[in-house]
């Protein structure tokens, strides 16, 4: 059953977003070359904590870290590790997750550390931009497949492909609430689209093929041709005419979200 939220309670999951956003703020400037996902990890924690969150992924099904980092042909889950050392032309996506007063914000960035090669900017940039194409469908009584198909043919028609493995997902007071939003799809098929339901969009793209093996940690999903990928996340809201993403700080636009490099 997908969840109708109230308007209090997308207003406890805009605070959520905020400082999930925060945190990306805060960890931009820390990737460099030699940094551990560990000390990335220490700090999302800390800057969540301190604004009267939750780490919503620690101990999320026996999860160990405060979000996930995921590096290069790491699609997602990665365990935050003092071993995992970032290196120039690295791509790094962190995935963040925090609960404000029983509520939950999702959303995920892949950025850059340093200068890294053309074909991992044209993969970043091109996740993001499908999330935008698939939210750009959003509005009350659209199908959710809609969206779905958005992601897929913007990212299949650059040559990219997309795992069935993982899908985004409804959000409110849990991290994962119906439906189930997979990044592939046909229009006019799924649930309708009504306003106040609050969807985490995330596009998880692979340069080469859409398979993934678990690592034996049981959580890191890495591609298995080791080819690179990139994953771009927000949790949004439904409205009448369109959407609002939650995951961004206040003072920010969906046009500040579109523009920024990453
Ligand atoms: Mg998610």
């Amino acid at each position: 059953m997908i969840i109708v939220k109230s308007p209090r309670e997308i207003e406890l999951m805009r605070e959520a977003g905020h400082v999930v956003a925060l945190v990306f703020e805060t960890l931009r400037p820390m990737l460099v070359p030699g940094v551990s996902t560990l000390e990335l990890d220490q700090k999302a924690e800390e800057v969540i904590r301190s604004h009267d969150c939750l780490p919503t992924f620690k101990g999320y099904g026996g999860f160990p870290g405060a979000i996930c980092i995921s590096v290069n042909e790491t699609l997602v889950h990665g365990i935050p590790s003092s071993k995992i050392i970032l290196k120039e032309g690295d791509i790094v996506s962190l995935d963040v997750g925090a609960t404000y007063h029983g509520y939950c914000g999702d959303a995920c960035r892949t950025y850059p550390v340093g200068i890294i090669s053309g074909a991992a900017e044209r993969l970043v940039k091109t996740t993001k931009a499908s999330f935008f194409e698939g939210a750009s469908k959003i509005k009350k009584g659209v199908h959710l497949g809609d969206i779905s198909h958005a992601i897929q043919v913007f990212n299949e028609s650059r040559g990219y492909s997309l795992t069935t493995d993982y899908t985004g997902h409804g959000i409110g007071s849990h991290l994962h609430e119906d439906p189930s939003i997979p990044n592939v799809g046909k229009e006019g098929t799924g649930p309708v689209l009504q306003v106040g339901m609050c969807l985490a969009i995330e596009p998880m793209v692979a340069e080469g093929k859409p398979n993934v093996r678990i690592l034996g940690d049981g959580w890191t999903a890495k591609m298995k041709d080791g080819k690179l990928s990139a994953h771009y996340e927000n949790t949004v809201v439904v409205t009448e005419e369109g959407y609002e993403v939650l995951t961004k700080l206040k003072t920010q636009t969906i046009s500040d979200l579109k523009e920024n490099d990453y």
